[in-house]
């Protein structure tokens, strides 16, 4: 990349601030981990690469980066893409190969969307892997809009309030997820990966259509925020304020045992002293 100019500096520079942020409220990364970086070849994934790498050179602990694709086997897969440009900026990498291609062709019944099983499968195997290589943390390349569009999902779809959190661990324990570009918007990893020139590798070579839900929720994101601009800032920073006590869940908090306090001070007298 040559010099750039003063906006695609600044986009840079809001990237890895919002992603160095992330990092730090989290605590995503400590001193000594080896982070694994989930490579899809999709744009997310190589900005997330990116952006640790910068992080990896500026950061006052010392972290250890191996990046690592998949290789589903779908028709089409480019298997020399990725190779390519992790040698060519010099990142240590593993491809691990998979047909979890023909396992989602054979369960899915024609017509249905393949993507869920597809990305649990992946999912599945990456654990096993990160496990395998030391990983002490896996690197994940969801975005804030991303999560925005599952909390709705849950919501609409699946009746809980539920989003993707920045930092997880996996119900086997053995695997942290984390998700640095968290506070990172997808209109700006998109213009940061067109302005690189990412070698960009679609993931419907398989075919598969877009999960027809998850459309409908993004649509319905993009056009609030046309509509009505720093709605999706504001609804990302609702699901850092959560006020249990404010909602009905009743494992959440214990309404049950709520009931009037003797000892505080009577209201009567509060309006007395104002
Ligand atoms: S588009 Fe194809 S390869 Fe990508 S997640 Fe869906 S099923 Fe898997």
């Amino acid at each position: 990349m040559g010099t750039l100019s003063v906006n695609q500096s600044k986009l840079q520079k809001r990237l890895r601030r919002q992603a160095g942020e992330a990092v730090t409220d989290f605590n995503m990364i400590e001193d000594g981990d080896k982070v694994m970086v989930c490579l899809s070849g999709g744009k997310d994934s190589y900005t997330m690469l990116d952006v640790l790498l910068h992080l990896q050179k500026v950061a006052p602990i010392q972290f250890e980066i191996v990046a690592v694709n998949m290789d589903q086997k779908q028709p089409g897969f480019p298997e020399h893409v990725l190779p390519q440009y992790l040698q060519s900026i010099g990142v240590p990498y593993h491809i691990v190969e998979k047909d979890t291609y023909s396992v989602v062709m054979d369960k899915v019944p024609e017509g249905k969307t393949t993507c869920s099983l597809c990305s649990r499968l992946r999912r599945g195997t990456l654990y096993t892997f990160a496990d395998e290589i030391g990983a002490t943390k896996m690197a994940l390349g969801h975005h804030r809009d991303d999560i925005l569009e599952t909390f709705f999902l849950n919501m609409f779809y699946g009746g809980t309030l539920k989003a993707m959190p920045p930092k997880l661990r996996a119900d086997d324990g053995r695997n942290v997820v984390i998700r640095p570009l968290a506070y990172c918007s997808e209109k700006d990893i998109e213009a940061y990966s067109e302005l690189q020139g990412f070698p960009i590798i679609p993931c419907n070579l398989c075919g598969s259509q877009e999960n027809l839900q998850r459309k409908v929720v993004k649509e319905m994101l993009l056009e609030w925020e046309r509509k009505t601009p720093g709605r999706t800032e504001i609804m990302f920073r609702a699901l850092q304020n959560v006020m249990p006590s404010q909602l009905a869940d009743r494992k959440l908090f214990d309404f049950e045992n709520l009931r009037i306090d003797e000892s505080a001070p009577s209201r009567f007298l509060d309006v007395m002293n104002l």
